[in-house]
């Protein structure tokens, strides 16, 4: 009897001290060990490790999925993004010096992109609601030096409206979209990666379709454009040994491709488990202390790549999330304008409010494909037991 208690009482303490975790990629990827682990072998046993078939399959899939005549795979999302703006340099689009629009709440990748082509980032405050570029604040920094205007469908959540294309007509402005977060998200029935000219998507573990390491692709409508990033992701080079323009090394390995090709069957399914967390998240959490994100009217506009809930007291709530086994993530805790690496943008604290306090109250819970009904109930139940 006395040993049956004790027993008991050790396998409860053992379930209690399970960390829940911010997201469990062996948990993720082993779904599809049958399927991923034959396709890898098949690329092993090959022979054949870049620029090859499961580019091809891939790429295919891709822009059959996300629905343009143009996707490139390549070796993560920051390149992405920077083989877009070089190509419209090479185009006589922008040249160095010119202006690009993007918002200042964003991950630092997106300015890197534009400031390693000698372009430079103009930065607009987030709308505090969806967390996304503030629409209504584009137009007012428009320049005759802006030459387009980079999206960024921040935390999965789409940004698109008729007013945002209206301006990128009426100023003859490419639209580019940073879509590394929002793989599927959908603005009526265009996904984004098709809303604008040229998309960059990023294929990081983490994202919500993530290779095994770095991996990358653009998406865009045109020919020529498509083209011309297509060589210059490969040293500038069409044609082995013939190079045309000063390229990057860039390319997606065949093995990478291969995983991506996989998991892509199933991207609708898994972001749609994301949402059904994110709904549970928004009906049952209830604490005065803590601002919640919002569920757009049309559902499938986000694919909550993070649920990111808001609180002055963060810090706290993430050390008492901690305490109780619940691992949270905070994107991100230094807005690129505040980063040493810029400090020659000469920006200061307060220069963009809205963007610092959300640095200041962010917080990211746990929501991935596979977390169990039982551990989000747990996290709403800490949560709300949260003062
Ligand atoms: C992840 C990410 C990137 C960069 O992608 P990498 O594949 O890590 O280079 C760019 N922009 C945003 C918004 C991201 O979240």
């Amino acid at each position: 009897m006395f040993l049956h208690m004790k027993s008991g009482l050790a396998i409860r303490q053992n379930f209690y001290v399970r960390m829940i975790k911010f997201l469990d990629l062996q948990q993720v990827n082993l779904k599809h060990a049958p399927e991923i682990e034959s396709r890898l072998l098949n690329v092993f046993r090959s022979g054949w490790y870049l620029l090859g078939e499961q580019n091809q399959i891939f790429e295919n899939n891709l822009k059959a999925y996300i629905g343009v005549p143009h996707a490139i795979g390549v070796a993560n999302g920051l390149d992405a993004l920077r083989l877009i703006l070089k190509a419209y340099i090479e185009l006589g689009v922008m040249k160095p010096g010119d202006e690009v629009i993007v918002p200042a709440n964003t991950y630092i990748a997106s300015l890197l992109a534009i400031t390693d082509n000698g372009l430079i980032p103009v930065l607009v405050e987030p709308d505090e609601n969806t967390c996304n570029i503030d629409i209504q604040q584009i137009e007012a920094n428009i320049t005759s030096r802006t030459k387009a205007i980079m999206i960024v469908h921040l935390y999965g959540r789409i940004v698109f409206d008729e007013m945002l294309k209206e301006l990128c007509q009426k100023y003859q402005l490419k639209l580019i979209e940073d879509n590394a977060q929002a793989i599927g998200a959908r603005y009526g029935n265009i996904r984004s990666g098709a809303l604008g000219d040229a998309a960059g998507f990023s294929f990081y573990p983490g994202k919500n379709l993530g290779a095994l390491g770095d991996a990358g692709a653009v998406t865009c409508h045109d020919d020529e454009l498509a083209t011309l990033i297509r060589a210059l992701a490969n040293y500038g080079s069409s044609k082995k040994y013939i190079n045309d323009y000063t390229g990057l090394n860039s390319r997606l390995d065949e093995l990478q491709a291969a995983v991506l090709d996989v998991k892509l069957k199933f991207i609708d399914d898994e972001n749609a488990q994301r949402r059904q967390i994110a709904k549970r998240y928004l009906s049952e959490i209830k604490n005065e202390e803590i601002l919640l994100p919002q569920m757009p009217v049309n559902e499938d506009e986000h694919v909550w790549h993070l649920f990111v809930i808001r609180s002055k007291k963060r810090n706290q709530l993430q050390q008492y999330l901690t305490d109780h086994q619940i691992q949270t993530l905070i994107h991100y805790p230094l807005p690129p304008h505040l980063q040493k690496a810029y400090e020659y943008l000469n920006k200061k604290p307060g220069d963009y409010p809205i963007t610092e306090q959300m640095a200041e109250t962010c917080l990211s819970l746990p929501i991935w494909p596979g977390l169990t009904d039982a551990d989000v109930a747990k996290v709403i139940q800490v949560i709300n037991d949260f003062k």
